[in-house]
């Protein structure tokens, strides 16, 4: 792409392209900054800093509702984690998807006033966010120690479903959850919260894996959005949820309040 515009470029100085010649070049741009646009994925500022609130970007696409920018605050559904909900100039984003090509789709309320390469201002709802940042990262410390009372066999059955008032994960349970157990779970993971462990998530090098960690426990791959700390999670309950099938138990976790 750098050759070809080089070569308009001094063509261009050294005389006046053809009309054919302009419209070959022009052509050849147009479809390459089509393709530039259509090739690089909406940064993450959500990975970047979690902790962002409001962010200014470009609008790189307007289909109707659906809008993509350069960058955004808005995490997409996925993973488990449900989508941030608040507003771009001041229009309710009523969903948040990601496309094949790694763009991030917001979905407005309405239709787009906006057009392609015009600046605006999105904000997230961040209250609702953050429960979110702290039950998830809450999910990782229950799905370890209910190895630990449970034991090792203890494995998910569903990677788990989070929104700002729940997270829910199935597991593999033979017999019925011992509840006294239950409670021992609930009682460790809160112990862990107060104890204020740094919680680290990072990309790796190529840019397209992120993972989680916090000791004692191993790194676990995972694309969602954390605390930085253990004790920013306050507390949570630990239940046991409706039966999703034979051989399984739903194991719910919210926050205490
Ligand atoms: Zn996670």
């Amino acid at each position: 792409m750098v050759s070809n515009l080089r070569g308009l470029c001094t063509r261009s100085i050294c005389r006046e392209p053809s009309s054919q010649e302009y419209w070959q070049d022009s052509k050849t741009i147009r479809a390459e900054v089509h393709l530039l646009v259509i090739t690089i994925p909406t940064r993450r500022l959500f990975w970047e800093d979690p902790y962002g609130r409001e962010f200014d970007a470009t609008v790189l696409k307007v289909d109707a509702n659906k809008v993509v920018l350069d960058q955004t605050c808005f995490y997409p559904r996925g993973g488990g984690q449900t989508a941030d909900l608040g507003q771009i100039q001041g229009v309710r984003v009523v969903g948040v998807e990601k496309d094949d090509a790694s763009d991030i789709i917001h979905m407005l309320e309405k239709e787009a006033s906006f057009k392609m390469g015009e600046k605006v201002h999105g904000v997230i709802d961040w209250n609702r966010r953050h429960r979110i940042m702290k039950l998830h990262s809450a999910a990782h410390i229950v799905y370890y120690i209910m190895q630990q009372v449970f034991g090792e066999n203890c494995k998910p059955a569903s990677s788990g479903l989070l929104d700002d008032q729940k997270e829910r994960t199935d597991y593999w349970f033979r017999d019925k959850v011992d509840q006294e157990k239950l409670k021992k779970v609930e009682e460790e993971a809160n112990k862990i919260i107060e104890e204020g462990r740094v919680i680290a998530a990072w990309t790796d090098q190529d840019g397209e894996s992120r993972f989680w960690k916090m000791d004692p426990f191993p790194v676990m791959a995972c694309a969602g959005t954390h605390v930085k700390n253990s004790r920013e999670i306050g507390g949570i309950s630990v239940q046991r949820g409706k039966k999703p099938g034979k051989g399984k138990e739903r194991i719910e976790i919210s926050l205490s309040e």
